[in-house]
């Protein structure tokens, strides 16, 4: 076990992304507060612990929801984007805001509740440990479909390969302390990779598993575009592993290319073999081809990268904030 002075009570934030969840975000709040207020009941955290929505421009009535929520309870605040910038940047804003706000540690969490709430319990016992970081580690894969399974895995695997060593079935469940959020602050990239961050920034790290229920109500967000979004960002701004790639099999391609040049200039001086085999020249223009294409696109992913963090535009821009 990790140790470290007592902690104190903490005053805890729970931030909940949503994009057009208007069939949850009542329910959520409601069993999040349930939460919120047993917690309290049992002397665990401040009693000015609160809930913050972000709402990531959401086209059904879930603001509505969040704002009348917030007139009759104050203790649920909350932003709205002026248009859609997917989870990622929604779960930054909420951590942002929250430690602007004031936080000792803040839990996020989905908002179709796929995630066992009654975890944060378990966070919070191992948050007074002394840990920075307590990652939700989800016992199965039971409700994902097999597509999804799959390409979770091969994403880990991947990552892993890669040098970035992400916890598998690891989704964005979990607590962090106001020191995490302080680090954070100082991490200047745009496109910021959540789980690269609180795995590599090297903090007091533990983890608690849970349960995954199904779907509260409504449909996953999240489609291939997306999925695939989120992976080669997580590979491009953890591990450059692809590059020194291409570097190396440049390498070998050159070397190769090379022997065969000097195997051809020997047949024709000496064996006087004229060239026959139309298809392997195909074959090896093809091969080579692919090969070129392949390696240009995974530069190209690394310089688009660049692109969009010398542009440094903000991540996200908040249209109003309930606090
Ligand atoms: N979400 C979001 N912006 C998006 C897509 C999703 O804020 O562009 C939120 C969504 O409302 C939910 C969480 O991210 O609270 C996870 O999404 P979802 O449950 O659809 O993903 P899945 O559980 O299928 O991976
Ligand atoms: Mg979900």
């Amino acid at each position: 076990m990790y140790n470290c002075p007592e902690r104190e009570c903490p005053q805890l934030a729970i931030i909940i992304p949503c994009y057009n969840e208007e069939l949850c975000v009542k329910t959520t709040a409601d069993q999040l507060i349930y939460v919120l207020k047993d917690l309290i009941s049992k002397g665990k955290i401040k009693d000015t612990s609160y809930l913050y929505f972000i709402d990531d421009g959401s086209k059904d009535s879930t603001w509505n929801i969040i704002e009348d929520m917030h007139k009759s309870n104050p203790i649920i605040k909350g932003t709205k984007f002026i248009r859609n910038y997917g989870n990622q940047r929604a779960l930054m804003a909420g951590l942002e805001s929250v430690n602007k706000l004031g936080c000792d540690c803040v839990v996020s969490i989905d908002a179709d509740l796929q995630q066992d709430e009654r975890a944060i319990e378990k966070f919070i016992d191992e948050y007074m440990k002394g840990y920075d970081i307590v990652l939700g580690i989800r016992n199965d894969r039971n409700t994902d479909s097999f597509f999804k399974k799959f390409t979770a895995e091969a994403f880990y695997k991947t990552m892993k390969l890669l040098g970035a060593n992400i916890p598998m079935n690891h989704s964005d469940y979990r607590l962090v302390s106001k020191r995490t959020l302080d680090i954070m602050d100082s991490y200047q990239e745009k496109l910021f990779f959540l789980r690269g961050f609180f795995n590599e920034v090297g903090l007091p790290t533990t983890h608690v598993s849970f349960n995954v229920k199904k779907r509260m109500a409504g449909e996953s967000k999240f489609n291939f575009s997306s999925l695939m979004a989120l992976a080669l960002n997580g590979i491009t701004s953890y591990s450059v592993v692809p590059l020194r790639f291409v570097a190396v099999l440049g390498f070998f391609m050159a070397f190769f290319g090379f022997a065969v040049g000097i195997e051809t200039v020997i047949e024709k001086l000496f064996w006087h073999n004229s060239p026959n085999g139309w298809a392997t020249n195909i074959i090896v223009m093809c091969a080579f081809g692919g090969i070129q294409l392949f390696c240009l696109g995974i530069i190209g992913e690394y310089v688009g990268q660049l692109y969009r963090e010398v542009k440094a535009r903000p991540r996200y821009i908040k249209d109003k904030e309930l606090i």
